[in-house]
């Protein structure tokens, strides 16, 4: 994790002496708007008019599904139809914010996290039965969510967030959902999406409450802010996940879960329908019975805000192999992968090694046991040319930096 940061702090480095950075989505985010939208707000006897796209009978089940919703004021139904949330983290709190968004009407949802379902979430997680434990939280949550909104689209990324959601695919979600549970990964997400100028609301929480923390303002300020220089250089601790620090896992509670991803679900409707948003982090502390906001500030020492600008769109897409990359490309470039890559294994007591290019993956000697040593790189270009993208780590739609002569380039992905 800290050398895939290195990496992103490097070249954001080198971006920022060499180009103006621009913002992607031109300063502000856009929304579908949707000019058949008739609302008859505030009228309990009549049913506002809403999917005018759905036919007949669908269309009514669908308007009284959520005709209570449609009388808020403000509130566009057809907007959440439209939009795409991509979650990521599916513990506790992913859980709730997927099932609210759900029940909400949400068109689109891609749901991320490369874990599987254990008997301790069980507790908290509203999506998950005793049955599913061993499955994958993506795949189980998916399945689950058909329950809550029948209109729901949902795509699975059982991978690691840098595998799983190409900076493309952030850049095109309307909202992205930090369901994280330690600061290297919410580090890595904030990075992530100011690459590309996506808004997203992170949280987390404690025994007794927790924090919701919006980053919805273009060029505003981000989770990496928040923290001072020691803090981001510890990011790889984890902080508060019982599946990654098994050796002192923190407690947690289903209210807690139910509060922060409560919050982060109606700042979430709210942003999607163009309505206002709060600024600032919410502090909510049930111990005390207390909450309260805490302003962000821009960090001037954060390094992850240097938006990648011009962007090349080539034809291959994460399923196309190294070669057919390499091909669309000049020939002394070096095109570079955010995570690492596993090139060979090695055996530090018996000499055993071996090439094993693939997704870094913690492996025993097959001669005397012992846990194999990675070697990884982050050139891509060294890599086989038969293999297939995919299976180098690099995620659908993403986009890659490529090292070449005039200093940083871009290329992006296809679907
Ligand atoms: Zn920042
Ligand atoms: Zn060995």
């Amino acid at each position: 994790m800290g050398l895939v940061f290195g990496f992103i702090a490097r070249s954001a480095i080198a971006i920022f002496f060499e180009i103006t950075p621009i913002d992607l989505n031109g300063g502000q985010h856009k929304h579908v708007t949707h000019p058949t939208l008739i609302l008859l707000v505030g009228n309990k006897n009549t049913l506002p008019t809403l999917h005018k796209s759905i036919n007949g009978e669908n269309r009514m089940s669908v308007n009284e599904r959520f005709a209570r919703q449609t009388l808020i004021a403000g509130w566009e139904q057809e907007r959440l139809q439209a939009a795409t949330a991509v979650i990521v983290g599916i513990g506790a709190l992913g859980n709730e914010v997927a099932r609210i968004l759900a029940l909400s009407g949400i068109g689109h949802l891609i749901l991320c996290d490369h874990d599987t379902v254990a008997l301790s979430n069980l507790s908290r997680c509203v999506l998950f039965r005793e049955a599913d434990v061993g499955q994958l939280k993506v795949t189980v949550a998916a399945q689950s969510l058909k329950a809550f909104g029948p209109q729901l689209q949902v795509q699975t990324r059982p991978k690691p967030l840098i595998s799983g959601i190409g900076l493309a695919e952030l850049r095109s979600a309307d909202i992205v959902l930090g369901c994280l549970d330690s600061r290297a990964a919410r580090l890595q997400l904030a990075g992530r999406c100011n690459l590309v100028g996506a808004p997203y609301i992170d949280g987390g929480t404690h025994p007794w409450g927790g924090e919701v923390r919006p980053y919805l303002v273009a060029n505003g300020p981000c989770y990496g802010c928040s923290l001072n220089s020691e803090e981001r250089s510890i990011s790889d601790v984890p902080w508060s996940c019982v599946e990654e620090s098994l050796s002192n896992p923190v407690g947690s509670t289903a209210s807690s879960s139910v509060v922060i991803g409560g919050w982060m679900s109606l700042v979430a409707i709210r942003f999607l329908m163009d309505l206002s948003t709060p600024e600032g982090s919410l502090r909510i502390d049930g111990s005390r019975g207390t909450s309260r906001i805490v302003q962000q500030q821009h960090n001037p020492d954060c390094l992850l805000h240097q938006p990648i600008e011009t962007i090349k769109k080539v034809a291959n897409s994460d399923q196309s192999t190294v070669a057919a990359l390499l091909a669309e490309i000049e020939t002394e470039s070096v095109v570079l992968s955010w995570a690492p890559i596993q090139q060979r294994i090695e055996c530090r007591t018996c000499g055993f090694q071996t090439v094993r290019w693939g997704i870094p993956k913690a492996a025993r000697c097959p001669t005397c046991e012992t846990t194999l040593r990675l070697r990884t790189t982050l050139e891509l270009s060294e890599a086989p040319g038969q293999l297939k993208l995919t299976d180098l780590g690099i995620a659908p739609r993403e986009i890659l930096a490529i090292r070449t002569i005039k200093g940083i380039e871009w290329i992006e992905l296809s679907d």
